[in-house]
């Protein structure tokens, strides 16, 4: 850790990761000012309460670099080609994330890191390895953009043997210094390209997380770009790739042989060349991607020494969050499943994989992305498809391009009645058997406050539909 005290720190941004830091950074000694490009009345409220604390805010200029700056610790989405970064670059002062801070903060005996990133399936994967860790008895949190934040994991009085952290390609851009015990990376895919630039720089970003590993690098054998990225990183000495696939793995890798979880990499029993894990129905939802999510989370969990048997007991103990494939209700033979957090095509693309055949409710703001690849993989499970919110017409271009005989239902309303339109013409497409999946592809913006509103009335409606 360094020494804060008197040091002239910028905190660049207020929010969730910005009135942490410049509290902590305050109570190290440190002279914080804190900059933020809104003025609104949240910002006001915020400043105010870092204000009394004798913390400076200057709002409305997230900016002008205040003058003697010797450090600034930004909010992981501010983007790098701000013009207050070129500032701190001609002034030789260095930047640093919410995570490069808090790797900086921890104690020298504090507990490793094994960190997860990638385009999807973050969070689940952090959640199942801290439920793994817990099933081997160790003491542990999933941390990151979940549950606990990460400064105040790594500060606060709770004792931990290791944590499962969550990482994001913005809050490793940010992390210079963070060196992870073991690290995986679950996928690639063209997300927030805006942010970095090009797919080069996500890319490289997202790497960033293998970077002095000392034990495992995990990579997704079905995902060239991410052995790529193990190959281009600098690691310890003895730091093994290991693989996931969810075919049979080769050595060094974890995979799936029949109905079973096995594992190549981390063998116990020196007789034997495989060790299994688990079965595949332990993992819920038993989706193809969800498995591989497991995996993963297996991967790092044998990386830091966890037996076999609390692989499988994590994974049984685990349950998904809210609004991630969430089978809602089953209607006269028609299941309905809310992936609202299915955000992006990527994501999407996972969740239509996981059903024989699909009447698909999908829309809302596209973020640049462009639907073709998605509908033709989809098409041949698609029964129907209900579109709705602002950039429907993106989607229902693809479809009429890569799907023309799909019937499709392009609702124009973007009221709070709509989610309940879709998913009665939903139900009217659907034949049993089938499943109705709300996958959306897109972020939720333009017609709720988020993806867990969306999911909300979503089941709301599945639910009047039942009744
Ligand atoms: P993240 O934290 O990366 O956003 P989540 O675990 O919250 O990931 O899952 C987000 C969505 O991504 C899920 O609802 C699901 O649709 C999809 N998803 C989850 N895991 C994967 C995966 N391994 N590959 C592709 N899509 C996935």
């Amino acid at each position: 850790t360094g020494d804060f005290q008197g040091k002239r720190i910028t905190v660049a941004g207020l929010g969730v990761s910005g009135v942490p830091a410049a509290k902590v950074l305050h109570g190290l000694g440190a002279l914080v000012t804190v900059v933020n490009d809104g003025d609104d009345d949240r910002a006001r409220e915020q400043a105010a309460g870092l204000e009394v604390l004798g913390v400076t805010v200057r709002l409305g200029d997230g900016d002008t670099l205040p003058e003697g700056t010797e450090l600034i610790v930004t909010a992981p989405g501010w983007k790098p080609d701000k013009p207050l970064f070129a500032a701190a670059e001609a002034a030789g002062v260095p930047v640093w994330g919410d995570v490069e801070l808090a790797w900086r903060l921890r104690k020298p005996d504090a507990a490793p890191w094994l960190a997860v990133t990638g385009t999807n399936g973050k969070t689940t994967t952090v959640q199942m390895l801290a439920a793994i860790l817990k099933a081997a008895g160790l003491r542990t949190a999933a941390v990151g953009n979940i549950g606990v934040s990460l400064l105040d994991a790594v500060l606060g009085e709770e004792q931990y043997d290791v944590l499962a952290v969550e990482l994001s390609s913005y809050q490793l851009h940010w992390a210079p210094s963070l060196r992870a015990h073991s690290a995986a990376v679950l996928n690639l895919a063209p997300d927030h390209l805006d942010w970095h630039g090009s797919m080069e720089a996500y890319a490289a970003d997202k790497g960033r997380i293998y970077e002095g590993n000392r034990v495992a690098c995990v990579y997704n054998v079905a995902d060239k770009a991410t052995e790529d990225l193990v190959r281009e990183a600098d690691v310890e000495e003895g730091c093994r790739a290991i693989g996931f696939t969810l075919g049979t793995p080769g050595p060094s890798q974890l995979g799936v042989v029949d109905d079973l979880l096995v594992d190549r990499a981390f063998v116990e029993n020196r007789h034997k060349n495989a060790q299994e894990l688990a079965q595949v129905s332990d993992v819920r939802p038993p989706a193809p991607h969800n498995i591989a999510n497991a995996l993963a989370a297996a991967a790092l969990a044998r990386a830091f020494g966890v037996p076999a048997a609390a692989v499988r007991e994590g994974l049984r103990s685990f349950t998904p969050d809210a609004h991630r494939i969430a089978h809602v209700a089953d209607i006269d033979g028609v299941s309905y499943v809310d992936d609202s957090k299915a955000t992006n095509t990527h994501a999407a693309e996972a969740s239509l994989a996981a059903y024989e055949k699909i009447v698909w409710i999908a829309g809302g703001l596209a973020k640049g992305a462009t639907f073709d690849e998605l509908v033709a993989k989809s098409a041949k499970r698609l029964r129907g498809a209900v579109l709705i919110g602002a950039d429907r017409a993106l989607i229902r271009e693809a479809l009429a391009r890569h799907a023309p005989e799909v019937p499709v239902v392009d609702l124009e309303r973007t009221d709070t009645g709509a989610m309940l339109q879709a998913v009665q013409e939903a139900k009217r497409l659907a034949r049993p058997g089938d499943t109705v999946l709300l996958a959306p592809a897109c972020a939720s913006m333009d017609m709720f406050a988020n993806y867990n509103r969306r999911g909300e009335a979503f089941a709301q409606a599945v639910r009047e539909l039942g009744a």
